[in-house]
């Protein structure tokens, strides 16, 4: 007889109703059908690790693409060794959303779809780190509102560097390009960026070094208890 952990999901306690999808498939008025599934909660015991979006925000070369590289790194590795995926400019820009440009309804779209594109990774349990400019506070709370209606945690970190030393750093050559007019509604030039007014963590860029920042966001999802990692225990039964 095997002792098989394997949990039965339909003993899982459901989580309160907010973070639910429907239990019985479901119509709604544009006619597209939802059909029953598992919750996420049941679907993190199951998985044996929470799913949750990391949202770096900040300057163009304030660093948030050099620390979400290294932030995923050090989550997929041990101790660690959770799920964890990075969206960029290089994998969303350039396929899902290369038919948008830079103006403000196309920077509005830009993040809409790649705030639902984070939350379908959370919700398959893995920690989605994003990095985008995503210079306006509007279209970051819609990504943060669209995580809370489906239960999902949104940790938003502001990469915070000044206008001067981002172009110091300048590395692509954006800036420059961006002062000579070369490169319209270029953020921080010729287009605003509305900094964060509550954001979960603020990385000092100028003065912090992306090994410290990397330390400063695990500390603050450890401290929430969003790196844990289930325990099979005797019954089959797990627990995050
Ligand atoms: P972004 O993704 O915000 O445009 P990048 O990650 O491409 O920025 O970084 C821009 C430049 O700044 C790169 O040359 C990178 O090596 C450098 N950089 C990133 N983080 C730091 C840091 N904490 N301190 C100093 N330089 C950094």
């Amino acid at each position: 007889m095997s002792t098989s952990t394997a949990p039965d999901p339909t003993s899982i306690p459901n989580p309160p109703p907010s973070s639910n999808p429907p239990t019985t498939t479901t119509t709604n008025q544009n006619n597209l059908t939802w059909s029953p599934s598992l919750t996420h909660p049941q679907r993190s015991l199951l998985r044996r690790q929470k799913g949750l979006t990391i949202w770096l925000t900040g300057l163009s070369a304030s660093g948030k693409s050099t620390i979400a590289s290294a932030l995923e790194t050090t989550l997929l590795s041990p101790p660690h060794s959770l799920s964890a995926y990075r969206l960029d400019g290089d994998n969303i820009r350039q396929g899902l959303n290369s038919d948008l440009g830079f103006s403000p309804s196309d920077r509005e779209e830009n993040i809409r779809r790649i705030a639902h594109v984070a939350a379908l990774f959370a919700d398959a349990c893995t920690l989605a780190i994003t990095s985008f400019i995503s210079p306006y506070r509007a279209d970051r709370e819609t990504a943060r509102k669209l995580h809370a209606e489906r239960g999902l945690e949104f940790v938003e970190v502001w990469v915070d560097v000044s206008v001067e030393e981002a172009e110091r750093r300048d590395p692509k050559g954006l800036y420059k390009k961006a002062r000579k007019g070369e490169l319209k509604e270029f953020t921080g030039i010729s287009a605003p960026y509305e900094e964060p007014e509550s954001a979960e963590i603020r990385i000092r860029g100028a003065e912090t070094s992306v090994e410290e920042a990397v330390k400063q966001i695990v500390r603050f999802l450890e401290g929430k208890g969003y790196l844990k990692k289930g325990q099979v225990q005797e019954g089959g039964l797990v627990e995050m």
